[in-house]
């Protein structure tokens, strides 16, 4: 799709969804995740850390509950975008919802992009495997799509990207660069924001090697590490923290599993693509779904002391082609 054309879908687009606003209905919702960004003012409801005691987990076989894939169809072509994020003389992110048959490329080149510049705005984990009715946000220009956190500055974004923020603040139309709001989508400009962008969830190197890239999922203290213990296998690492710690995806993916498993108590695991999978158990509860998408960093549970735990502790796993691996290696330091 050339400029010009592109430019008039825009105007009518803008059209629909003004005409929809008057009609009171809901599809000038502006994009986003969504959500309050944090949920930490849980109360935590003991402070006391577990002791010295060594946890140790038999393995417990795992019934693979992968999600059921759309199957690959006829693609459709006739669809539209759904709705524009941005008002403005030129939408900068648009929503395509994904139909069945649909790939990638054919997505990148409807809207006369590039497959990474969609990749890297919506933290997709397995190119190959996008669902039927998922919403990708695609951005009208090359670059990457940032998300502002609490206490983040235009300068730390800019810095984070390698990106220059006098073009950040003129792609986005910043009245106020120094007000940014939490939550606020920010498109940064540039393929070197999108190199970053893509690097920042890459988990498998090109060689087939996994990376030190996963964050923690609390902060505390460990209190048993990955290995044998007199004679048994420890498949992850335990984090002491209190019941009602907010547990956080280490990484973006799918969750295929989240409820009660044996000795793992309230089991939380996603799937991030890539033969890699992490595990997050022994929580208090459960605030994802089955099948549900989570980001980096998105609260997945609450910690506990369910399943086989002595006390209030996160065991923490990380699975690579079935295997689990140390997290230590792998951890974010
Ligand atoms: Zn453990």
């Amino acid at each position: 799709m050339g400029k010009p054309l592109r430019h008039a879908t825009v105007l009518f687009l803008l059209g629909l969804v003004a005409m929809a606003s008057l009609l009171g209905g809901e599809s000038a919702q502006p994009l986003g995740f969504g959500g309050p960004a944090d949920e930490d003012w849980l109360v935590r409801v003991r402070t006391d850390l577990t002791g010295d005691t060594e946890i140790l987990e038999a393995q417990v076989a795992v019934a693979d509950a992968r999600l059921g894939q759309a199957e690959a169809m006829t693609a459709q072509s006739a669809d539209q975008p759904s709705s524009v994020a941005t008002p403005g003389p030129q939408p900068l992110i648009v929503t395509h919802t994904v139909h069945k048959g649909e790939t990638l490329w054919d997505i990148a080149r409807r809207y006369d992009i590039d497959v990474d510049t969609i990749v890297a705005a919506n933290d997709l984990v397995d190119i190959n495997r996008l669902q039927v009715g998922q919403e990708l946000k695609i951005l009208t220009v090359r670059g990457a799509l940032h998300t502002v956190q609490r206490g983040e500055s235009l300068w730390d974004i800019a810095r984070k990207y390698e990106a220059s923020m006098e073009e950040i603040v003129s792609v986005n139309q910043l009245a106020n660069p120094s007000r940014l709001q939490v939550g606020q989508e920010l498109v940064i400009p540039g393929a070197q924001a999108q190199a970053v962008a893509l690097r920042r969830e890459q988990l498998v190197s090109p060689s087939g090697q996994l990376l030190r890239n996963f964050d923690w999922p609390v902060q505390g203290r460990v209190s048993s590490r990955y290995g044998t213990r007199w004679g048994r296998m420890h498949y992850g690492l335990d984090i002491a923290v209190p019941t009602g710690t907010p547990v956080r995806a280490s990484a973006a993916g799918t969750v295929t599993y989240a409820g009660s498993m044996g000795s793992y108590g309230l089991l939380v695991i996603i799937d991030h693509g890539n033969r890699v999978e992490t595990r997050y158990a022994h929580n208090s509860r459960i605030v994802v779904k089955v099948g549900q998408r989570v980001k980096r960093g998105d609260i997945i549970a609450y910690s506990g002391n369910t399943g086989n735990s002595t006390g209030p502790h996160v065991h923490f796993e990380i699975r690579y082609r079935g295997t689990a691996v140390n997290p230590e290696n792998y951890l974010k330091r």
